[in-house]
Order: C-alpha cells, then structure tokens, then sequence
C-alpha cells in the first residue's frame, strides 16, 4: 500500500494525482503522514468497496455516453480503480471505452472535452517537436499509440477529436495486457482537418486549417518519428486510424528502421487470421482450401490478406498462388487487372478475370465489370467474406444467401466498426445463413438462439492482438515489431480457442478472460522476439515468469 506514496508530497496533490490517489483506501497511517487528515471522510474502505460503488455510479448513467464520461472521469481521479474495473467485467465495460461508444465520443470530443489527455503536436509546433516531447512528465514513454484523426473507425477525418481512440487503445494495452500505464502515451499529429462540420464549429479544439498534404505532411510524420526516437529511446510507435493514402507508405517508410506498427494493418490482420484458424477447425477444412473475398480494399483489407498470404505460402503454397485466393471489392467494383488508378499495394492483388465467369446481367462499372459485391460472390465462389468498408448493410440477405448456397459453413466476417457500420449483423448472418455461417464482427453483439441453439458471435477485434503485442515488446524491449510477431499472436491466440467455446459458434476464446489470454499471448510473442535475437533486454531463464512479472496489476 505504501508503495503509492514513495517521494509524494501528500496532502491535497496527493488526492489530485490519479496515479497514486485511494481515496479513501488510504489508511489511518497514510493520512497522518501525508497530512490527509480531515480531507477524506473517516471510514476506510477496501478496493472491493469502492468497486461496489463505481459499478453502482456506472449503472446509473442515463447513455453509452455519459458511462464513457463517467470512465474518463474516474481515469483522472483514481487510475488504478479505473483499471480495476474495467478488468472485472470486460464484456461490460469494453464496448465503452473501445468500439462502439469510443466513436461516439470522438465525434462529441469538442464538446465534452473537460481535462486534456494526452499530447497534440500541431502543424505550428513544426522544427520544436523533440522539444514538445520533453514537456511530458514521464521521461521513460515505451508506447505512443498515434493518429492523425483522419480515419477515424469508420466514421471518416475527426481531426484532434480522434484523440479517443488513441486513449481507448492505451486504456486497453493496459486493462487487457498489463503494459503499466505510466509508460504510455496517446498523441494526436494535428495537421488539420476537412470536416466542413468541424471547420466551422467553435467548439472544435483543433486548428482551423484543412488538412496539409504530400511533402509537407510527411516531413512532419518524419519530424515526429525522429523525435520520439531521440526523446524516448526504447518507444515503440503504433500508428492508428490513418487513412489508407498515409498509412500503408508510413508503415513501409519506418518498419525497418523503427520500432513500430500499424494496427489497422497488422492487429486486424493477425485477429483476422486466428479467426480463420478457428473457422477452418469448426468447419473441418484447412486454411489452404479457402478464397476470400474483401468488401473493401483498404488498410485493414490489404493487411489481413498480406498476413493470410504469408501463412498459405509458409504451408507450402507458391506465392503466385496464394495472391490468388484473395480478392478484394471497393469502391468502384471488383478489383482486377487493368483497372485504372490502383494504388501500388493493390497491384498484386489485381488478377486476370480470364477464368472467371461473369454472370448474366451483372453491372459493370467505368472501371470495373461487376460492381455488385453479390456478382463478385457468383463470380469468384469464395469460401469467406470479410467486410473491411466501412459500408453498413453491404452483407445484404441476398449476399449471405449466396455464401450460403455455395458453402456448407461460409464464413463472415463483418468487420467494420462502430456497430452502425458493420456490413452485417451477426443475426443476420446467422439467420439468412440457416445457421450454417461462422461468424465475427468487429464490434460486439449479443449471444442469440437460432432453431434452438445457442450462438455466441466473436469479436474479430484487434484488441485480442496488439495489447498483448505491445506487452511482449515492453517486456522484451524489442528493437523491432515483425509480421511473424503478428502471425505468432493469431497462432497463440486460436491455441486458446477451446472446444467448448466452437461449439457455442466462437472462435476465439471469450472477451470475458481477454486478460488471460493476451498475458499468454504476449508470453508467447516475447518468445519469439528473444529467440529471432530482437529483444534488448537479457534473455531471461523462464520466459513466462519474466512476462508475467512484468504485468500491471491495478492493486491498493
Ligand atoms: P480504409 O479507409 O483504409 O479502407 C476502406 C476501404 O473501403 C477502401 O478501400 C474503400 O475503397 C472501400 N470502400 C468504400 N466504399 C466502398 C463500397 N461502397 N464498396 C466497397 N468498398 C468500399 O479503412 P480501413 O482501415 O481498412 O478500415 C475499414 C473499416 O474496418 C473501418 O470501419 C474500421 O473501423 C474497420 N476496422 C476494423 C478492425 C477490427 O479490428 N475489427 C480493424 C481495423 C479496421
């Protein structure tokens, strides 16, 4: 207990410093040494007590919103009751800070901003940002998660307002990995905005600029990257919520020679495959005998095929062919060969439609010769579906059906978030499947019975990956964030699916024990990163033990 009061000043400061105030848990003792007398009430209470209470204050907020508000606020009052609540019951309190409320919140930040969180380096703070760093109190940052606000889940540029999603991703390296919050550090890159709403809002706590662009964008993300690293030697950077345009060239500018990721790209990919491995042991098939198809050709698209093809290739499949197994749909139809203005990273994935037959009365578009994803499915024949667009109700009945006619077990993954931008419902799928669908959203849905039996939809989410990622890095100290990590995380994370949990339908372990599953998830990346030589910490005699030491527990 003590412990929280090493070289504190006492008295109010320490009641006002949410990484060491108790309230009233302080013992008699604490409160005479540290001139707290008085300042609380005379009882003293246990965490358990003041658990009791915050449920109790949780339950009686009227919205989403105002729990979320509720949880910021206790996160600045009181940090380790704030992470010791969230850790009771994940599947209650996850959906407020994380997808779907977390969206909410950003686009309301403006407005329901009270105390600043984080840091916001804009555009004016161009040649002084390694200054702006130091001006963090904490000098051992291991963690920046990073957005420039212009992606922001599915719900387009929030500018400065995305700062919720690095605080929700950070609030959840720690609830479900154990990385100590003191190590961590949301940042928002305020570049501006192009949301004409925000423009003219006097609320907007941004620049009132639009968004910069090319050469003048980049060489402030090169800015920041070199000052992180000057500034915070052992950092590691995750980019997040940036848009396709920045975020596939950035991660490909600094992977080799920074510590950092992308979890749009990596996390969901990894999440994404270790969904598969789960869906091919429920459906008894392989991962080699499936072709999926992407509603959607974007960050998380492109990352989840690149990972699923790197899998295929490392089961023996050639190259060649395992690009073939995956196809992609965006905005202007299916992607092939000879459509026109492809970024590069698609290229690989635009196949000859010579051996596909289109079916009669299919629409073409300008650029494309199907534009309806239900075509693209009669057309390609795919064993999965992956919704990464951004599109609400693009798994239409007549889609599923069609997955549904051509597979014993199709499997759909509606992943975009929030909730109102999922392609599907999970009802949906299961209902217009017959049942037969395996499914996963990206934002979570309630357990239902369909003709009798229970269904228990899994969140394809990539907090099951990156908390545990980074806590394997923090604990290693990795000198770098490789796609093998990625893959050694689905593989760990799909060990852990039981029995039990595909028979109800889920195919990955319950959200409810994310604790314990990412510790063993970031035990099982920290391996690897010792055994491929990445770590800068000693290899240590038993791996496990050194992780699991090294994990935050929110105790008085
Ligand atoms: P992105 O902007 O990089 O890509 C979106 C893609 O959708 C683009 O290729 C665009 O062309 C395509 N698109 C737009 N309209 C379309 C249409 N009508 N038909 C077909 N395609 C269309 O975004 P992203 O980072 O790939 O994220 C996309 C979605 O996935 C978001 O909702 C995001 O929240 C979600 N996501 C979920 C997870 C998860 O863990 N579940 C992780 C990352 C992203």
């Amino acid at each position: 207990m003590g412990t929280a009061l090493i070289g504190d000043p006492g008295g109010p400061s320490l009641l006002l410093d949410a990484r060491r105030n108790l309230d009233a848990a302080f013992t008699e003792r604490e409160r005479e040494d540290h001139g707290l007398i008085g300042l609380l009430p005379d009882g003293i209470e246990s965490m358990e007590v003041q658990l009791d209470r915050a449920r109790a204050q949780f339950a009686d907020q009227p919205s989403d919103l105002a729990k979320y508000q509720f949880l910021s606020a206790l996160q600045d009052r009181q940090e380790r009751l704030f992470y010791a609540l969230l850790r009771s019951d994940f599947q209650r309190f996850m959906p407020i800070v994380y997808t779907p409320t977390v969206g909410e919140a950003c686009q309301r930040f403006g407005h329901m901003m009270r105390r600043p969180k984080g840091m916001y380096i804009s555009t004016r703070r161009r040649g002084h940002i390694a200054k702006v760093l130091r001006n963090w109190p904490v000098k051992d940052v291991r963690f920046i998660v990073v957005t420039d606000g212009e992606r922001i889940l599915g719900l387009g540029d929030q500018g400065v307002c995305g700062m919720g999603i690095p605080l929700g991703k950070l609030a959840l390296y720690t609830a479900c990995a154990g990385v100590p919050p003191e190590v961590t550090l949301p940042i928002v890159i305020d570049v501006g905005t192009n949301n004409e709403a925000f423009l003219i809002d006097p609320l907007y706590p941004g620049i009132r600029q639009r968004r910069i662009e090319g050469e003048e964008y980049l060489s402030l993300i090169d800015e920041f990257v070199d000052a992180v690293q000057a500034t915070f030697p052992d950092c590691c950077i995750q980019f997040e919520d940036f848009t396709n345009r920045n975020a596939i060239p950035l991660l490909n500018r600094y992977r080799e020679r920074v510590c950092c990721f992308n979890d749009d790209i990596q996390g969901t990919a990894s999440v994404a495959v270790a969904g598969l491995f789960g869906a091919c042991r429920l459906a008894g098939t392989t991962l080699s005998q499936q072709t999926i198809l992407f509603q959607g050709a974007g960050n998380a698209a492109v990352g989840i095929a690149d990972l699923f093809v790197k899998e295929l290739v490392a089961r023996g499949m050639a190259f060649k062919d395992a690009l073939d197994r995956c196809w992609f749909v965006n905005s202007r139809g299916l992607v092939c060969a000879g459509m026109p203005r492809l970024p590069e990273y698609l290229t690989r994935y635009a196949h000859s439609l010579d051996a596909v037959s289109i079916p009669e009365g299919a629409v073409a578009g300008p650029d494309s010769p199907m534009t309806s994803l239900a075509d693209c499915i009669e057309a390609i024949r795919p064993t999965v579906i992956v919704g990464v667009s951004a599109v609400a109700h693009a798994f239409s009945e007549t889609v599923v059906r069609a997955m549904a006619r051509l597979n014993d077990r199709p499997i759909i993954f509606p992943l975009s978030n929030p909730t109102n931008k999922s392609e599907c419902t999970a009802e949906e799928a299961i209902k217009w499947s017959g049942g037969r669908a395996i499914v996963a959203t990206g934002s979570p849905f309630a357990p239902l019975h369909f003709g009798g039996r229970l269904f228990v939809p899994g969140q394809g989410n990539n907090v099951y990956i990156y908390p545990a990622v980074g806590m394997a890095v923090y604990a290693s100290r990795a000198r770098r964030v490789t796609d093998e990590m990625f893959l050694c995380a689905a593989e760990s994370l799909a060990r852990q699916t039981t029995d039990h949990d595909l028979s109800v339908g889920l195919i990955y372990p319950p959200v409810g024990s994310i604790f314990e599953t990412s510790v063993q998830v970031a035990v099982d990346v920290a391996r690897l990163i010792f055994e491929s030589g990445l770590a800068r910490e000693e290899h240590p005699v038993d791996i496990a033990e050194f992780v699991r030491a090294k994990v935050y527990f929110p105790e008085f």
